[in-house]
């Protein structure tokens, strides 16, 4: 199995090569040349197995110039009791008749990117090992909160790396804050930009691509690498999670193998949802892909209209890590509906650049409208979904959770789709106490992050992650706040290299 660059085809890399570069050089993304398929009888035949075994299944598909043992040492690093709180390494809470809560935040971290950021360190340094290339890899990365400390928990101090990592020093939540700056391991640092989670992405990707900064890396015996979603890396451990959540419903006895279910997924970069297009796409039985957003609806509208336009203004709200106007992982999506049309993909996304905006052809509109459907939700409706969900099902979601809630709801009222339908719940509501509490009616005044979490607790009836309360004790060893001019200097710094 080969992968190819979106904007170019006829480059075609090794999987090891795709992780290990992150990006392609022309500015595409990588996608694997085929998608390799899952027939019904190996679904039933991942049914009695462990996510792990279930995982290097679909992982060998994928993978296929990494070895048995490969896949399995990483599989068996990433996914275990040292990583996750539950064997399961994820679960399926049961709503009501039809509706299942795919619980992705069961990680040390406590948000879906634990998924793959666990193993991601694991499926790189292997990559690299394999390329025989002997150089330290340097991970940067721009994030607005739940990137940021999964890739710093996954790649503390996995030799061989460095990470370092910029947020906006407004622009994440206390929780996330706390969670970052309080980081251990040898390897890593946090430092906060003057500036949003934009400027942060911007500076990150133009030290990505400045050649005297690569010479400099070079001449010091290093590389830089990316944990953001563009990475293949990070896409494939997401395929995995809805095979493994469809094997778990049959198993349970809630669907018959081979019936179709729907899943709504809230989006940000359109990885978590394009990782269950590729399920589909394999083979397990799915009908509908349902793309929630915030206010920040560029993707609804685009679902809707063909035209994607991030002219728009930009909304903060409380489910930040969906607020984005540029959904990188969208590019792959298009590339696969286009019939893989890399000359098309170039010129659409040289539009985006120029003006910020693209028109689909109405093929691709079609194609698109066959199997996604999208809705936003405000701020209002997504407080309403946590306390309705509360009062009604005795169960707490996050803040992004309930954007997919209410957006998936709307949805089969307006069209009558009954269908079993599972909702990917992304985050612990623990990161998220102040407004989830808020939404609940009870956020008392004048307490500190612990002493909501506690409140939490006695409302949620939850256990509270230990990687969360443990934070109140942790000294704060990064304290730097910079400009966006210096973090060039910044990386320099870190690095020990003039
Ligand atoms: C990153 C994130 C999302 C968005 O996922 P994408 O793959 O970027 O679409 C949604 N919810 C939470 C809690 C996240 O951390």
């Amino acid at each position: 199995m080969y992968y190819q660059s979106t904007r170019n085809k006829s480059l075609r890399v090794s999987s090891a090569q795709a992780i290990a570069q992150g990006i392609s050089e022309d500015g595409g993304l990588f996608v694997p040349c085929e998608i390799p398929s899952l027939s019904l009888d190996e679904i039933k035949s991942l049914c009695d197995k462990s996510y792990n075994e279930r995982a290097a299944a679909i992982f060998a598909k994928y993978l296929t110039d990494f070895t048995e043992a490969e896949i399995n040492y990483c599989v068996n690093g990433a996914y275990s009791l040292k990583n996750f709180d539950t064997e399961s390494i994820t679960e399926i809470a049961h709503l009501f008749d039809g509706r299942y809560m795919l619980e992705l935040w069961h990680g040390t971290t406590c948000a879906f990117k634990d998924m793959a950021l666990k193993i991601l360190p694991y499926l790189l340094t292997v990559s690299v090992k394999k390329l025989g290339i002997d150089k330290k890899v340097v991970i940067l990365v721009a994030t607005s909160g739940d990137t940021g400390k999964a890739a710093l928990e996954g790649f503390k101090d996995v030799e061989g790396t460095q990470i370092l990592v910029f947020y906006p020093v407004d622009g994440v939540s206390k929780m996330q804050k706390l969670q970052m700056t309080t980081q251990e391991g040898k390897n890593v640092a946090v430092c906060a930009i003057k500036g949003n989670f934009d400027d942060a992405q911007t500076g990150v990707k133009r030290i990505f691509t400045d050649h005297s900064v690569a010479k400099k890396l070079e001449q010091n015996n290093m590389m830089f690498s990316s944990a953001n979603s563009i990475n293949w890396g990070r896409l494939a451990p997401q395929i995995i999670y809805y095979v493994s959540a469809y094997t778990d419903l049959v198993s349970a006895g809630e669907i018959e193998l081979g019936e179709k279910i729907n899943i709504c997924v809230p989006t940000g970069n359109f990885g978590n949802i394009l990782a269950a297009y590729y399920a589909k796409m394999m083979g397990v039985p799915i009908n509908k892909l349902v793309c929630a957003s915030n206010s920040n609806n560029v993707l609804t509208d685009f679902i809707k209209t063909g035209v994607y336009d991030r002219n728009r203004k930009f909304y903060t709200t409380m489910s930040p890590s969906m607020d984005i106007l540029i959904s990188s992982n969208l590019e792959r999506l298009l590339y696969i509906l286009s019939g893989c049309d890399d000359e098309y993909i170039k010129k659409i996304y040289s539009e985006l650049g120029s003006t910020g905006r693209f028109e689909v052809t109405p093929e691709i509109k079609e194609k698109l409208s066959e199997t996604f459907a999208g809705g936003f939700s405000t701020e209002e409706e997504t407080k309403e979904a946590i306390k309705e969900c509360y009062e009604k099902y005795s169960y707490t979601m996050d803040t992004h959770t309930a954007v997919a809630f209410h957006v998936y709801d709307s949805y089969a009222k307006s069209t009558g789709d009954s269908s079993e339908a599972v909702i990917a719940s992304t985050a612990s509501p623990y990161k998220f106490s102040a407004s989830v509490l808020d939404a609940i009616g009870k956020l008392p005044d004048n307490c500190d992050e612990f002493e909501l979490t506690e409140v939490l607790r006695q409302v949620s009836g939850m256990p509270v992650p230990e990687s969360l309360s443990s934070l109140k004790t942790k000294p704060v060893r990064f304290k730097d706040v910079i400009s966006k001019e210096e973090m060039e200097s910044a990386v320099y710094g870190f690095l020990g290299i003039k």
